[in-house]
């Protein structure tokens, strides 16, 4: 991919973790970035990385659960730059508990956002990939869109769910230079795997210590946690390198040696 003509990223839940960190590169390459998220702050999350390195920028804090929303961002970023060469289906949450206990509520949240945003984001901008025969899809989706672990349900559905679906857009969109991959991380230390200490510490009743080494890091054959910067690059491999026009539909595992059991 020539950077010099192909220059718009949209990034979901990007004003945080894992997608804070891609658009963080994407910016530093001087891409256009279209940001979205939740966080109360990400207007100036936003607007503070474009300002660092002076790239154009648009800001959504479009809800990922609401087709509505999804489809007024989409519209509003082909308005402004006219096409979107780089979509990351990134925005994700999760929720720890034994099925029994699982709440109707979380499981649709989970699916709504981890999955669904991804189809209707995704068919949003396809049309304008297609015209312009060129399209990059990475779906965020995780060792556990590979794997199970006990407690985790509704995101692991989510996760298997995604890779089937960017297999689909793979087959789909060979025709038409658009690529579609996964990356599956294993832990990334982010809030989305803070947050969930309280529910791992009382499912497993652990102590936080405990949930770290016996939940988390058991996991890994290295025994860290994933950086930030480890999942952007293996995105920009997968959208810039002499490789990506001819790696789609994979399922890229950068998990410390997790899937390797
Ligand atoms: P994070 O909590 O730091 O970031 C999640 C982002 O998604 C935030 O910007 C949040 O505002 C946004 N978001 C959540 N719900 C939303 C909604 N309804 N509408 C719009 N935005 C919404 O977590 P992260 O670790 O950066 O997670 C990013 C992705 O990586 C997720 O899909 C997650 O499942 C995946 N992942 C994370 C890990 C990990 O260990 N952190 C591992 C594997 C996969």
């Amino acid at each position: 991919m020539s950077s010099a003509t192909k220059r718009t990223v949209l990034i979901t839940g990007s004003t945080s973790g894992i997608g804070m960190a891609i658009a963080r590169m994407y910016a530093h390459k001087g891409y256009n970035l279209i940001f979205n998220g939740l966080e109360p702050n990400g207007a100036e999350i936003a607007a503070g990385i474009a300002a660092e390195f002076g790239i154009d920028h648009l800001f959504f804090p479009a809800n990922m659960a609401d087709p509505a929303q999804i489809s007024e961002m989409a519209a509003k970023s082909l308005e402004r730059f006219g096409t979107v060469d780089i979509l990351i289906n990134n925005a994700g949450i999760q929720y720890v508990s034994p099925l029994q206990d699982f709440p109707e509520v979380k499981w649709d949240a989970i699916i709504d956002i981890n999955l669904n945003a991804a189809f209707h984001m995704t068919k949003a901008l396809w049309p304008a990939m297609k015209a312009q025969r060129f399209g990059r899809i990475i779906n965020i989706a995780s060792a556990h869109g590979l794997i199970a672990s006990p407690f985790k349900s509704a995101y692991v559905s989510s996760k298997f769910g995604i890779i089937g679906f960017t297999k689909t857009m793979a087959l789909e969109g060979g025709e038409f230079g658009i690529t579609a991959n996964a990356v599956c991380p294993g832990y990334v230390f982010t809030p989305i795997v803070e947050n969930q200490i309280p529910d791992q510490m009382k499912a497993h009743n652990m102590t936080r210590e405990e949930v770290i080494e016996k939940v988390f890091l058991k996991e890994h054959a290295v025994k860290e946690f994933i950086s930030v910067e480890a999942i952007a690059e293996s995105v920009l491999f997968l959208t810039e390198s002499a490789a990506a026009p001819v790696t789609t539909g994979i399922a890229l595992s950068v998990d410390a040696g997790w899937t390797a059991h």
